[in-house]
C-alpha cells in the first residue's frame, strides 16, 4: 500500500508540469518570406464584400501569410464559391504550389441569421489550417455557430492569429495534409444547435 501511495504524488507531479511554450507568438518573418495566398471570388456573387472584409481582418492579424485577390481566376490558390447549402471548406493550411482550396459559402447559414463576414472569415480560417472550436467564445472565429447568430465578430483571436502564423512560419510553409479533408459547417439556429 505504501508503494502505491507514494506513486500518486509522483503522477500528479507529471500532469501539472504542462508545457507553456505553445502560447508565444512567433517572430514575424522577413517580408520576402511572407507567404502570399491568392483567392478567386468571381463565383461568390453577393459574398464579395464579406470576402474582402474577412481577408482584410486576417491580414491585419497575421504576419507570415497574406491573402490577396488573384490576378486571374486560374492562378488562384483557393476559390470562394456561393452555394445554397451549408458552408464547407478544404482544411489547410493551403500553400502556393499545393492543391487548390475551396470555400463554399453556403446561403443556409445566412438564412439561419449568421453574419456573412463572420461566416467568410471562419471558413477562411480553415483554409489557413485552423480546425473548428464550436465551444469557444464569440471572440474566436473558429467557434463558428457556437455563440449563436448574435455573435458577429469577424476577427481572429490573438491565439488563432498566432496559430496561423505558426502554420506558415517554416521556410516552405507548413506541409499540406496528405489526404484532402473537407470541413462541413452547419450553422444551425440556436434551437437546433442545442438539440444534439
Ligand atoms: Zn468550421
Amino acid at each position: 500500500m505504501a508503494a502505491v501511495a507514494a506513486l500518486i504524488p509522483a503522477m500528479l507531479g507529471v500532469t501539472t508540469a504542462t508545457a507553456s511554450a505553445h502560447t508565444a507568438h512567433p517572430a514575424p518573418k522577413a517580408d520576402a518570406a511572407v507567404v502570399t495566398l491568392t483567392y478567386d471570388a468571381s463565383q461568390a456573387g453577393q459574398w464579395a464584400g464579406a470576402i474582402s472584409q474577412g481577408a482584410q481582418n486576417w491580414n491585419a492579424a497575421v504576419h507570415n501569410v497574406r491573402l490577396e485577390p488573384a490576378t486571374s481566376p486560374g492562378s488562384a490558390n483557393f476559390v470562394y464559391v456561393a452555394t445554397s447549402g451549408w458552408p464547407q471548406t478544404t482544411l489547410g493550411p493551403i500553400v502556393p504550389g499545393g492543391r487548390r482550396g475551396e470555400v463554399q459559402l453556403g446561403q443556409e447559414a445566412v438564412d439561419e441569421g449568421y453574419a456573412m463576414t463572420r461566416i467568410t472569415a471562419h471558413e477562411t480560417g480553415h483554409i489557413l489550417g485552423l480546425p473548428d472550436d464550436y465551444s469557444g467564445p464569440c471572440s474566436e472565429l473558429m467557434s463558428g455557430h457556437g455563440p449563436g447568430p448574435s455573435c458577429t465578430n469577424a476577427k481572429p483571436s490573438a491565439a488563432e492569429a498566432a496559430q496561423v502564423d505558426r502554420n506558415y512560419a517554416g521556410d516552405a510553409a507548413a506541409p499540406a495534409p496528405k489526404r484532402q479533408q473537407i470541413v462541413i459547417d452547419a450553422w444551425p439556429a440556436p434551437a437546433l444547435a442545442g438539440a444534439h
